[in-house]
């Protein structure tokens, strides 16, 4: 786990602003903690409301439920997610999770937390979606958990990566239909050993990376809710719509 630069992450904002576009690499007219031109910033796929009240997809109307989650449920709350899952923030979140390029979490988290403070969630600990340990020892770092620790420094918010664990190292999702994510996914997720006394009748935060049909925050709620959470929201950079 990467801890001492993510405390020294925090500081980077201060001591080391950013200078260039992290996406056209043009020069920052002036400082932009979340490191984006204006130019760039007014071209990025943020989803505006009407959003479904329960996935936050777009919809037609306020406070609409979108078929999907009419048709198949949630077993979290609510989750929200800042960008739809353009081909920009395929490659952003691309380098960010397998280019190393660990200092995005800064950008993508600058994102995520303008979105929660948009929330009228009341949230009491931060969680990010585990990876099992083999992904972990080769991707080198888990993507959420680099958010959700940037989330926790810049709300106080506590967060916390060694209560809900990966026991199963699944296979990729991307080609899967949902009824085989559900079902790739079933018992993957599980509460470490004294986990269940900190989350009990807890508001949790989950925090992914991208959210598709909702398999993985689903699976992670349904263990955070069997351990006695009392609210599982999820927040994600990207939805894909
Ligand atoms: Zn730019
Ligand atoms: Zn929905």
């Amino acid at each position: 786990m990467i801890r001492i630069p993510l405390i020294l992450d925090a500081f980077l904002d201060i001591i080391y602003p950013r200078i260039y576009c992290i996406l056209c690499g043009e020069r920052l007219e002036k400082k932009a903690l979340h490191g984006i031109c204006n130019h760039c910033l007014e071209s990025l796929p943020f989803i505006h409301p009407p959003r479904c009240a329960w996935c936050s997809k777009p919809v037609e109307g306020e406070n609409a439920i979108c078929q999907e989650c009419r048709l198949y449920g949630h077993d979290y709350d609510q989750a929200v997610a800042v960008f739809e899952y353009s081909i920009t923030m395929r490659e952003l979140i691309h380098r960010y999770k397998y280019g190393r390029e660990y200092s995005l979490s800064r950008t993508l988290g600058y994102f995520m937390r303008e979105t929660l403070d948009k929330t009228a969630w009341n949230v009491d600990l931060i969680i990010p979606v585990p990876l099992h340990e083999n992904r972990l020892k080769s991707r080198g770092f888990n993507q959420a958990a680099l958010l959700a620790e940037y989330l926790s420094q810049r709300t106080g918010i506590p967060c916390r990566q060694d209560i809900l664990i990966r026991r199963v190292d699944t296979k990729t999702q991307t080609s899967l239909s949902r009824h085989e994510r559900t079902e790739n996914l079933k018992d993957a997720f599980a509460i470490a050993g004294s986990g269940q006394d900190r989350i009990k009748d807890k508001h949790i935060l989950l925090v992914d990376d991208v959210h598709t049909t909702g398999a993985t925050a689903d699976s992670c709620s349904k263990v955070l809710r069997q351990a006695g959470a009392d609210k599982v929201y999820v927040l994600t950079i990207a939805a894909v719509l």
